[in-house]
């Protein structure tokens, strides 16, 4: 066999493509990103971050960014029967000692990629744009690929590749796995646009039940993404959106100018039979479709990036190949999970308060609980059970050991474990730590004991219900590991997914 190119080739520089590029750069880890398209994609489509993506880019460096060039999302205004009614969409959520982004963040996706680019630019690394996958085959050592790019058709030699390739994913197809689901009658022209007259305050919405028309103002532009229902199928061309908008609207004085986007839509609800198949993964949009509402599908494939990245780096690394198959059995009910959700508000869409939203999309609350990584009978609980290994790792104020203010998140922050004892002396912590896990003694709130963090406020023993003496060990993609008052059961926990050996 050839040597190696690299160690990962990416196929597909799309919301889930860059989070893992960006992943696995802050690791060191070697890899090609590749995009079939001559430049970044135009349309706004997923433009909401909910608070869990939020967490994911702050951990990744590129949150002040995105609230850089983001915003709050506006109020809905619902016109039916020559009424105007006013709606929240996201129940106000405030920030909380454990979640520090209550609400989501309109960014449009264009935005999120360029965000996402910049920062990859500034790690060394773009995506080669024009540079197509057109086929592949594996061995037992790698994936040999063949690319059409501006230069000619190129082989490159990887030893993973990760189809990030969105919804109709080459790299799926090519694999033969089956991505069963339904395709649903919903049918709109949607599309990015100046529309002069038009209040930027407010998402408007234009009702009847079968010919919707929705305008929401994008936080950071000067445009509007525009979704009209259609019932059959359109060319979507400036002069239909003039007619849409004038006829649904009922308006006049609305000047549309030219879109920047403009496509149809169809409504596809399906997953992928499996996310693996040997040195070959599909993430994000390649592994599951479904409705835009409830702003989930951008979300979910920047989860799925993030949760794959870790473990290809510790793989590479040496840590054993099973670890590799957790990323299917912890995503994939994820996305099922998400298609019911999304396929549930699309239905209630019809309804007053259909454009309503609330936790359930806020994504807070997924878990990996009762997967591999954190079976039931593995030392996981803590006092009282309510926060288990699998649960997202809630953030928490405290203080360091100079007494300045800090959080968990920051702590957290970067690509490693981290082992927190909490009210466990240095050298029983000590015992447990494994080189490249970053460990910290916590003095809970009032011990007085010295340590790297004090849990004023007792936000740490509240977010992880704690009792001291207690062990906690986070995920690099920030969820919990295990939670013990065992060293030597935190200790082989690590040792099992790390491939160290307990003289390491
Ligand atoms: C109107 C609308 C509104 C939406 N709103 C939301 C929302 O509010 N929140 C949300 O979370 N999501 C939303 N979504 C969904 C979101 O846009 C997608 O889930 C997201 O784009 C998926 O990202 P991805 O990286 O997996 O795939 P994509 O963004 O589709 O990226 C895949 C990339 O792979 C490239 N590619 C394909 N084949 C090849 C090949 N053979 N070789 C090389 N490159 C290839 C493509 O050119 C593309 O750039 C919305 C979608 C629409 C249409």
């Amino acid at each position: 066999m050839p040597p190696f190119d690299t160690d990962i080739l990416i196929v597909g520089a799309g919301a889930a493509g860059l989070t893992l590029a960006l992943d696995l750069a802050r690791r060191g880890v070697d890899f090609r990103l590749i995009e079939r398209n001559a430049s970044p994609f135009p349309g706004s489509r997923g433009k909401g971050l909910q608070p869990r993506s939020l967490e994911v880019f702050e951990d990744l460096g590129v949150l002040a960014d995105l609230q850089a060039v983001g915003g709050p999302y506006p109020t809905v205004v619902t016109y039916e029967g020559g009424q105007a009614a006013r709606t929240q969409v996201h129940e106000v959520a405030p920030p909380t000692p454990a979640e520090p982004y209550g609400n989501p963040l309109m960014v449009p996706q264009f935005q999120t990629e360029a965000v996402l680019r910049r920062h990859l630019a500034a790690a060394g690394h773009a995506p080669a744009f024009a540079t197509e996958l057109t086929g592949f085959e594996q061995d037992a050592d790698g994936v040999t690929a063949r690319l059409h790019t501006p230069e000619g058709e190129v082989t490159v030699r990887a030893r993973y590749l990760v189809g990030t390739d969105g919804g109709r994913s080459f790299v799926r197809h090519a694999l033969d796995i089956g991505f069963p689901g339904e395709t649903l009658p919903f049918r709109a022209v949607i599309g990015d646009m100046p529309i002069a007259g038009l209040g930027f305050d407010a998402w408007h919405r234009w009702y009847t039940p079968d010919a919707q028309l929705a305008l929401c103002p994008l936080a950071g532009t000067d445009l509007f993404q525009m979704v009209a229902q259609v019932a059959d199928e359109v060319t979507p061309t400036w002069d239909l959106v003039r007619d849409l908008v004038r006829t649904r609207t009922g308006r006049d004085d609305l000047v549309v100018g030219r879109p920047t986007w403009l496509s149809t839509l169809r409504v596809n609800l399906r997953l992928a039979d499996r996310y693996r198949v040997g040195r070959v993964f599909i993430a994000g949009d390649a592994a599951h479709v479904h409705p835009p509402t409830g702003g989930q599908g951008l979300n979910t494939s920047v989860q799925d990036a993030y949760n794959l990245g870790w473990k290809l780096a510790a793989v590479l690394r040496g840590a054993p190949d099973t670890l590799l198959d957790s990323y299917e059995a912890e995503r994939r009910p994820i996305a099922a999970h998400v298609l019911g959700l999304s396929g549930r508000l699309l239905g209630q869409m019809g309804q007053a308060e259909g454009m309503r939203r609330g936790r359930e999309t806020r994504e807070l609350d997924l878990t990996y609980r009762g997967g591999p990584l954190a079976p039931d009978g593995r030392p996981n609980a803590g006092e009282s059970g309510r926060v288990r290994a699998g649960d997202r790792a809630p953030d928490a104020p405290c203080l360091a050991a100079n007494g300045t203010h800090t959080r968990l998140f920051d702590v957290y922050q970067g690509p490693h474990f981290t082992l927190l004892g909490y009210g466990v002396d240095a050298a029983t912590l000590a015992t447990a730590a494994r080189p490249g896990v970053k460990t910290l003694t916590v003095a809970p709130q009032g011990s007085g004991q010295a340590a790297d963090l004090v849990d004023e406020g007792g936000h740490i023993r509240d977010g992880y219900d704690l009792a001291a003496g207690t062990l906690l060990l986070v995920r690099p993609d920030g969820y919990i590991a295990a939670l013990s008052q065992d060293a030597g059961a935190i200790r082989d926990t690590l040792d099992q997914w790390l491939g160290l050996t307990t003289s390491a």
